[in-house]
C-alpha cells in the first residue's frame, strides 16, 4: 500500500495489464483497478470522459440541537435526528 500517490493517467483500458500513472512519474500495473477518488474523480474523467460533472444543486444542510420536540411538519424539509445511539 502507497499513500501520497496522485492518479494523473490511466492506460490499457480494457486489458489485462491496466497500468495507473502517478504525478511522480511511477507507474503501476494490474488486472482490476478501483478508481474510489471521489466527487472530482480523475479516473471517472479518463474512463468516461463525456459523463456529467458534479454541480452545485443548491442543497444546504444546518445542524443543532434542541430538547424540544419537533412539530414541524412542512414536507419540502427533512429532518435528521441524533439520538445517543443512533443517527
Ligand atoms: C462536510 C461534509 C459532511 C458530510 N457528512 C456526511 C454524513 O454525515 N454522512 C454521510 O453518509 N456522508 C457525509 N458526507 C459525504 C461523504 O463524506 C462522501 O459521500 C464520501 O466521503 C464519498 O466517499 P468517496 O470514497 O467517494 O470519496 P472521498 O471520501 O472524497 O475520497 C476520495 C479520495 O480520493 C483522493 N483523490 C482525489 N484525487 C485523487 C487522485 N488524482 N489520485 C489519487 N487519489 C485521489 C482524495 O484525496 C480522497 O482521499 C459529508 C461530506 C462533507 C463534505
Amino acid at each position: 500500500m502507497h499513500f501520497g500517490k496522485k492518479i494523473r493517467d490511466i492506460t490499457n483500458i480494457g486489458k489485462l495489464n491496466i497500468t495507473a500513472h502517478f504525478e511522480d512519474g511511477t507507474n503501476t500495473e494490474g488486472e482490476l483497478l478501483v478508481g474510489c477518488d471521489g466527487i472530482y474523480s480523475k479516473t471517472r474523467s479518463i474512463i468516461l470522459p463525456n459523463a456529467p460533472k458534479p454541480h452545485y444543486t443548491k442543497m444546504v444542510v444546518t445542524g443543532g440541537h434542541t430538547k424540544m420536540k419537533i412539530t414541524d411538519k412542512e414536507l419540502s424539509i427533512m429532518h435528521s435526528n441524533y439520538g445517543k445511539k443512533d443517527f
